[in-house]
């Protein structure tokens, strides 16, 4: 049947995505996530929570996670359509709620070149002061 055929589908992506985060491994995230590192949290739900980051780089600087570990966003699949939406809803109701009400940067480091250091997603959102492009 086509519900037979669903489970079949999901059981292969599930696979899929097992083989793909196999070697995915907790950050210090994990430890914000499940309250054993404090962090000064704006807002958290179930699929994922915002809190400021402890070096700043601008007035308003705080990082957007989801609770599920997504190491970084080149490991991201159509599965994570809604996980991703969610994050960037997420990143401009806080942003709205800090009064940032002259405009932010949004941004996701990927990598070695985007000189990712915590490989768990986040969205970094800054704000405060006047950015400048290019980024460094
Ligand atoms: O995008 P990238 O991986 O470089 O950014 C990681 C961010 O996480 C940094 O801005 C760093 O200040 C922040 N951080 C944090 N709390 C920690 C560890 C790192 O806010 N405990």
């Amino acid at each position: 049947t086509a519900s037979n055929g669903d489970e079949v589908d999901r059981a292969k992506q599930a696979t899929v995505e097992s083989s793909r985060f196999r070697n995915k491994k907790p950050t210090i995230f994990s430890k914000i996530i499940d309250g054993t590192l404090p962090a000064d949290i704006l807002y958290e739900d179930s699929k994922c929570l915002a809190f400021r980051d402890v070096n700043p780089q601008a007035p308003v600087h705080f990082l957007v996670i989801p609770r599920f570990l997504l190491p970084r966003i080149s490991q991201a699949t159509s599965e994570h359509v809604q996980l991703l939406g969610h994050l960037l809803l997420v990143a401009r109701n806080v942003a709205e709620q800090q009064g940032l009400t002259d405009g932010y940067r949004v941004v996701i480091n990927d990598g070695v070149h985007g000189s990712q250091s915590v490989y768990h997603l986040h969205v970094h959102v800054l704000g405060g002061r006047q950015m400048s492009w290019p980024p460094g």
